[in-house]
């Protein structure tokens, strides 16, 4: 038996609850680890709370992230005593997740952990992490450098923002942070930012070209926000989007791509190629402060994640949850 948390839902309502699992449950897979730390990621938050339907089949364990030791395997890559991350592929949508003490796993998607991190760093990290460093690949592969200009992370305080700003400072970059949260300036400043706008700024309906002020963007926002900060965009500047908190729309139009060669990037973590998650774990290795990493962290025990899930979801947690599964 191990504890877990589990989602179950009768008629239209899901509830989830930590609760002691029999080993015999895990679903079929070629890999077994022995969960050590999971986080709590705003898709986590949805997933538990039940606020969008993240979950595909019930009873599911969450939790899109997990890093630990393996304990069984039959895959050629991995052996017992391993020690590995996992991030997305579905994990907590449609097969268990990581929210638990122990996972069954598909080889194929599990990475080395890096010598560098401890699995309590590895999932202060997490997907938010992995995916602020693949935006950061993203607007480096578009060209984007600190000469070129001022570099916008939306969506601030939050874990993707956190890191955003704290890779991006570390690289050079002159940083403007927009958060709706002015009491979290110092916060943001300590980890790098150099200016703080709010956030109502960006929110509102705006023109679909403004006056040209950011080299790159990190967009975890979307909706007007996404589309103010294309508008706001230097000539060919890149804008990283990957996140979808103040909505899923894109109320823009094309004259920011067509009239200023500006670059709109689609960043997606969960389907990442391997190679592509091997070099953003390495970049992270190489540069994320780790006493930022750990000043952006909170851990919280298993149980602790369910009422976690419903703050992510308000914008009530700064930078990342790290979920000590044993506690
Ligand atoms: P967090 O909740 O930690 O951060 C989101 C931040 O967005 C909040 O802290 C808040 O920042 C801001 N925010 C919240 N609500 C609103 C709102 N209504 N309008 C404007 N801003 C708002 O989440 P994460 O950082 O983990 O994730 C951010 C986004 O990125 C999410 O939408 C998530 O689903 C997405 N994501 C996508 C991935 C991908 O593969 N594409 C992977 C990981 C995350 P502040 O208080 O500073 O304004």
């Amino acid at each position: 038996m191990f504890k877990a948390l589990v989602i179950s839902k009768t008629g239209d309502v899901q509830q989830c609850i930590a609760r002691e699992v029999d080993a015999a449950e895990l679903p079929a897979g070629n890999v077994t680890i022995k969960v050590d730390f999971s986080t709590v990621n705003y898709k986590d938050g949805l997933a538990i709370s039940g606020k969008a339907p993240v979950v595909r089949k019930f009873p599911m364990v969450p939790g899109i992230d997990g890093a630990g030791t393996v304990t069984e395997s039959a895959y050629a890559g991995f052996r017992p005593g391993d020690r590995v991350i996992l991030n997305g592929w579905g994990v907590g949508e449609t097969q268990w997740g990581c929210l638990a003490q122990h996972a069954r796993l598909d080889g194929d998607w599990l990475i080395k952990l890096p010598a560098q991190f401890t699995t309590r760093q590895a999932m202060a990290i997490g997907t938010a992490g992995y995916t602020a460093m693949l935006c950061v690949l993203a607007l480096e592969q578009h060209g984007v450098t600190p000469d070129k200009g001022d570099v916008l992370v939306t969506g601030a305080a939050g874990g993707v923002g956190s890191v955003a700003i704290a890779l991006l400072a570390k690289l050079g970059f002159r940083v403007i942070a927009s958060t709706g949260r002015a009491s979290e300036a110092d916060y943001l400043k300590s980890l790098g930012a150099a200016e703080i706008i709010e956030r109502a700024t960006l929110s509102a309906p705006g023109k679909s070209l403004a006056k040209e002020r950011w080299a790159g963007a990190i967009d975890t926002v979307g909706s007007h926000t996404l589309a103010n900060v294309c508008a706001g965009m230097r000539y060919r500047g890149a804008v990283a989007a990957c996140g979808l908190a103040g909505g899923m729309d894109f109320p823009s139009s094309v004259a920011p791509f067509i009239l200023r060669g500006v670059t709109l990037a689609g960043i997606d973590s969960v389907m990442a190629p391997l190679a592509l998650r091997v070099e953003a774990w390495s970049r992270l290795a190489r540069d994320l402060d780790p006493a930022k990493l750990e000043a952006m962290t909170h851990e919280i025990s298993l149980a602790a994640a369910i009422p976690a899930a419903a703050d992510i979801v308000a914008g009530k947690v700064r930078g990342r949850l790290v979920v000590n599964v044993n506690a």
